[in-house]
């Protein structure tokens, strides 16, 4: 009896699982094994609202194991520890996990290969629709800019979608901890788990997106990305559908996932970006009062409607549009030119798809010190509210205070009768004076 163990880390499927797939084809029996890792706490990445979202999606993953014949064991502990431990004790041949991109991930790896040497099986098609470093451009390690990585990415031969393992046998004798419980610090967090993502997924119409996808109050867009963030749907498998299905919507869609892939591919060969700058702009970031005005943006309370309206769907729902994602990230690193790593501490807090590589990456965007080309824009909050909130509800659904003011007016509660709201926190007349003046463009 040939048994193989498949370690979930990011890929917390059972359909189009090249991890799985591989340890059902290689042995005749898997241990499907997690292990919570006391590092992600002790690095501060274990966010409440994630722990919760992760604990949805292991017992929807044993639900699923257990439907098949086999059940999900939780360790705790190092994961190439316990990887050992658990391939010690139950005497098998091989360990499967996906590759990741992160700093994290390459020390997770190179500890596994350490203990495990040749018996340890790396895949890299799991995370990602086209693996990082498939495609790159001549002499170079990795695409810097979207664009010719789009195109490149487009062309790049994909693998086939795998279906869920109909049977899988698992040893009776390897021990399992109970399965994690958790509470999320927001109060409407969507459930975990693949069986929820799979529904949502079939609900959910891309025909719509292409129009829809910026219009802050409409809710156009797909809100999968936890369940990508966890692996619970495949990226591939997304896009192979989303493909099919054909339309502008659906390829607009497509489009957002050669992003999430374009930023897997700069971290995977830059891991170091998920803190420094991938390019020094020299900024010396404000300092005067910095605390206190992050406080009022975290808070949601910086005078700004359509940025407080964002960041408070954040503190609330542990998810933001990525309009206001973009609004409120550049309201911090540019308008009031504090250093972009306050903002992405902050998200990081909270998001419950809040990722390494797409969190970074896109902060770094926003900030001008990433792969932008257009590194000097700035967003002006007043102008991105008239055009993605024109008639003013998504800050009406957000900013309760404001909710008297009628249409647009409420973009502008300065002009307006307003006690209970905030006095703006920078001058409208100057905003985005400090990073012009910073950054030399006057
Ligand atoms: C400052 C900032 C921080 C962000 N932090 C995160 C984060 O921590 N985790 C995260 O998954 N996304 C992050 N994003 C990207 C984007 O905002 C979210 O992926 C998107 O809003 C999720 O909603 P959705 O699933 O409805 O997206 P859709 O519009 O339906 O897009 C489909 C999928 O494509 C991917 N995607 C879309 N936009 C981007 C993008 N700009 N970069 C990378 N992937 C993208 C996501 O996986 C998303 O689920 C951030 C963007 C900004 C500007």
């Amino acid at each position: 009896m040939t048994v193989s163990i498949a370690l979930f880390t990011q890929d917390l499927r059972l359909h189009d699982n090249p991890v799985l797939h591989a340890a059902a084809a290689a042995a005749d029996q898997v241990v499907p094994l997690f292990v919570l890792d006391p590092a992600v706490e002790a690095a501060g990445f274990a966010a409440p609202n994630r722990q919760a979202f992760l604990a949805n999606c292991l017992a929807d993953l044993d639900d699923g194991l257990c439907r098949r014949g086999s059940r999900l064991v939780v360790r705790h502990g190092d994961p190439a520890d316990q990887a050992a431990r658990v391939a010690a004790e139950a005497g098998a041949d091989t360990v499967h996990v996906a590759a990741g991109v992160s700093a994290f991930a390459h020390r997770r790896e190179a500890r596994l290969r350490e203990l495990l040497g040749d018996r340890l099986r790396v895949h890299d098609a799991s995370l990602t629709v086209v693996p990082p470093g498939d495609v790159t451009p001549a002499g170079k390690d990795h695409y810097a800019v979207f664009t010719p990585y789009h195109r490149a990415w487009q062309q790049a031969p994909r693998r086939k979608v795998l279906a869920a393992p109909r049977a899988l046998h698992t040893p009776d004798d390897v021990r399992s901890e109970r399965l994690p419980t958790a509470d999320g610090t927001s109060p409407a967090l969507p459930p975990g788990g693949e069986s929820e993502a799979r529904r949502h997924w079939k609900r959910w119409d891309p025909d719509a997106y292409a129009e829809l996808h910026d219009a802050l109050a409409e809710d156009g867009t797909s809100r999968l990305s936890p369940y990508l963030h966890f692996g619970c749907l495949s990226a591939n498998e997304l896009a192979a559908r989303a493909t099919a299905h054909g339309g502008e919507g659906a390829e607009a869609f497509v489009r957002q996932l050669a992003w999430r892939d374009f930023h897997h591919q700069v971290l995977a060969a830059r891991p170091a970006v998920a803190h420094q700058d991938y390019r020094s702009r020299h900024d010396r970031w404000h300092h005067d009062e910095a605390e206190a005005e992050a406080e009022a943006w975290r808070q949601g309370r910086t005078g700004y409607p359509i940025v407080d309206a964002g960041l408070r769907q954040l503190l609330h729902e542990g998810w933001m549009h990525n309009r206001a994602r973009l609004l409120t990230a550049s309201f911090l690193a540019k308008s009031l030119y504090l250093d972009w790593r306050i903002g992405a501490r902050h998200f990081l807090s909270l998001l419950v798809d809040g990722d390494v590589a797409n969190n970074q990456l896109n902060w770094q965007w926003v900030a001008g010190t990433g792969t932008d080309t257009r590194p000097n824009r700035l967003l002006n909050p007043l102008r991105q509210a008239l055009r993605y909130d024109p008639d003013g509800a998504y800050v009406r659904r957000w900013v309760p205070e404001l909710a008297h003011l009628p249409g647009p007016a409420v973009h502008q509660p300065w002009r307006e009768d307003a006690p209970d709201y905030p006095a703006p926190i920078v001058d409208p007349d100057s905003l985005g004076a400090r990073f012009r003046h910073a950054r030399a463009l006057d």
